[in-house]
């Protein structure tokens, strides 16, 4: 069976083959689609951009579609950036920026009250119209300064209480492990089996 990933990102791709690789389901991306146009993220939750990118790709090639969006939410800021995470400094993206505005909103926020989360929603769509939701989430707290160097995005900021470091500060192994988006992709595993034996 062949799926396709609503992604141009490598390290996504990698992540989802390494999950499918005893399965039989080839994963093709939008790096395969000649003329991809990109989809406006204008939901209103992840789950909402998800939809929107993986019914987009089922349109476009007639496969199985696998979307993700995901974003950091914080309390003290009634849960943005949320969907605006990549561009919450504004246009164009830009993750140093992301950061500094993040620390400069929460400068007066005391250190028991920055909890935060990663949150990924995955929507499986297929070309008969199904879709399914999955999940993950990564509890944490937002730093007064950035700590370690790997990773991307808010990743410096981001403090795993369990692992006593930031997600920038373990390998990738162990961020794969626990990340927000591993789970999701995880849970949509079974999914593809159903979606496998009826095919
Ligand atoms: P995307 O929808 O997965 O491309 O993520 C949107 C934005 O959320 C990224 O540009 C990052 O700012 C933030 N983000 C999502 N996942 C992570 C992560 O694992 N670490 C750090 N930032 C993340």
């Amino acid at each position: 069976m062949k799926i396709i990933l609503a992604t141009q990102n490598q390290g996504k791709i990698r992540e989802l083959q390494g999950l499918l690789v005893d399965e039989a389901i080839e994963v093709l991306s939008l790096k395969d689609i000649a003329d991809w146009e990109d989809v406006e993220e204008n939901g209103e939750t992840f789950a909402d951009n998800a939809a929107l990118k993986a019914r987009a790709a089922v349109k476009k090639t007639g496969l199985i579609a696998l979307a993700d969006d995901s974003g950091l939410e914080v309390d003290a800021l009634d849960g943005a950036p949320g969907v605006y995470s990549a561009r919450f400094a504004g246009e164009p993206k830009n993750d140093e920026r992301n950061n500094d505005k993040l620390l400069q909103m929460l400068e007066t926020v005391e250190i028991d009250k920055r909890a935060a989360r990663f949150r990924c929603a995955l929507v499986v769509a297929t070309p008969e119209g199904k879709e399914f939701l999955t999940e993950g989430t990564v509890e944490g707290e937002i730093l007064t300064q950035r700590r370690g160097s790997d990773g991307f995005g808010y990743d410096p900021l981001f403090y795993v209480p369990e692992y006593a470091r930031t997600m920038a500060e373990l390998t990738l192994t162990e961020k794969n492990k626990l990340s927000h988006r591993a789970q999701a992709f995880k849970k949509a595993i079974p999914i593809l089996q159903a979606l496998k034996v009826k095919i």
